[in-house]
């Protein structure tokens, strides 16, 4: 590990100071991830700049009824809070399926959705990887692609994001408070990260320097009927295969008989598919307004799962991400069957 130095501002305006007065500086969070990456080579900042304590936010209700979430908050805080829990389920099952109780512990909420992709290209500082070094080349293309992209990779990457809470704050449309160099602005998820495209080693649309003060997750009612639900090889440490983040508004049929029941509004997000936490546009355009039905779910996963364009080996997790948002759907819907269960 090379030498560097460390400092904890004490405010928002002080890290931003502190990054922006000085080329090689980066922000530090819980280290759960940055920190590795320092060990094995990949990461070599010469200044970490403590911001795991700015947690000036806290987890507050907003005006509109939506909630405020710092980006200091820790991501086992996040999971336990009675508001988020009984509000939009999704987020607090996104994040207790990741890592364990100590790290989640430990990482924060701006972290968690920083981290870096887990492609082992990337890790592997002796291998080439656009990601890492730009213009170097791919060798997942052609090698180790298992667990990465089906949707909107180029050939130059197809690392996918490895964030789980990632993927429920697109579902919600979250909307990302940053503080920076030149000013707040604000920052709508999908859009905090970004598709490959011809530079892969941008991550996300964050400018230099720029700090995640904050996460605004609008009200969204029927988000208190949602889901988050993760594919992974082993039940822990794991990260995700595939994963999906689902909330459903269903309105009755006046007979109050399932079989009337239609969609009033839904929400839809995979994640571990792309480069970037994956709305499904396409399978909410065909589920809202349609009849609750397992042809109408079925219809909404083959639409969304047209687009895919797998590689040799990860070519499974096509019928897979059908599968699981067919059965999410149902098992929200209340018409899963043994079947589908
Ligand atoms: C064994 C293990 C298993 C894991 N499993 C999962 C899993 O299944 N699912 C999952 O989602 N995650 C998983 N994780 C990842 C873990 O959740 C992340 O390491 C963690 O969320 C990163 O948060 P952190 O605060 O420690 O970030 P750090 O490591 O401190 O920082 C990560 C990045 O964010 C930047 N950063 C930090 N804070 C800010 C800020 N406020 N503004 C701007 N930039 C900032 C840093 O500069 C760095 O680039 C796992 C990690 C481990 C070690
Ligand atoms: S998929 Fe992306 S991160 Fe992995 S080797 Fe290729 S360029 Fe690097």
């Amino acid at each position: 590990m090379r030498p560097f130095t460390y400092q904890r501002p004490d405010g928002a305006e002080a890290a931003v100071a502190a990054v922006r007065d000085r080329p090689g500086a980066v922000y530090l969070g819980g280290g759960t991830n940055l920190v590795d990456l320092m060990r094995l080579g990949v990461a070599a900042p010469e200044a970490l700049v403590d911001v795991s304590r700015l947690d000036g936010v806290g987890i507050q209700e907003t005006s509109g009824g939506g909630l405020l979430i710092g980006g200091a908050v820790r991501n086992g805080d996040l999971a336990a809070h009675p508001l988020v829990r009984r509000r939009q389920p999704m987020l607090a099952e996104a994040v207790l399926s990741g890592a364990s109780g100590q790290i989640r512990n430990m990482a924060t909420v701006a972290g968690n959705l920083l981290q870096r992709t887990r492609c082992s290209y990337f890790q592997d500082v002796t291998k080439p990887c656009n990601k890492r070094e730009p213009g170097t080349g791919c060798p997942a293309r052609d090698g180790d692609h298992r667990n990465l992209a089906i949707l909107g990779h180029t050939e130059e990457c197809v690392a996918t994001h490895p964030s789980d809470l990632a993927v429920a704050l697109t579902a919600l449309t979250a909307v990302v408070h940053v503080e920076g160099p030149g000013g707040p602005r604000e920052l709508p998820m999908p859009g905090l990260h970004r598709l490959p495209g011809h530079a892969p080693d941008r991550d996300t649309r964050l400018e230099p320097g720029e700090l995640i003060t904050a996460v605004e997750v609008p009200a969204l009612p029927f988000a208190a009927r949602s889901r988050y639900r993760k594919v992974r090889d082993r039940a822990s440490f794991s990260f995700a295969v595939l994963s999906a983040a689902v909330a459903l508004d269903i309105e009755t049929g006046a007979e109050g008989d399932a079989e009337g029941d239609t969609v009033r509004d839904c929400r839809v997000a995979f994640g571990a598919v792309a480069h970037a936490p994956w709305r499904a546009w396409e399978a909410e355009r065909v589920l809202r307004g349609a009849p609750a039905t397992m042809e109408t779910f079925t219809e909404a996963a083959r639409a969304e799962l047209e687009q895919a364009r797998p590689l040799p080996r990860n070519a499974f997790k096509v019928p897979l991400a059908r599968n699981l948002l067919v059965r999410m759907l149902a098992d929200l819907a209340g018409t899963a069957t043994p079947e589908t269960r």
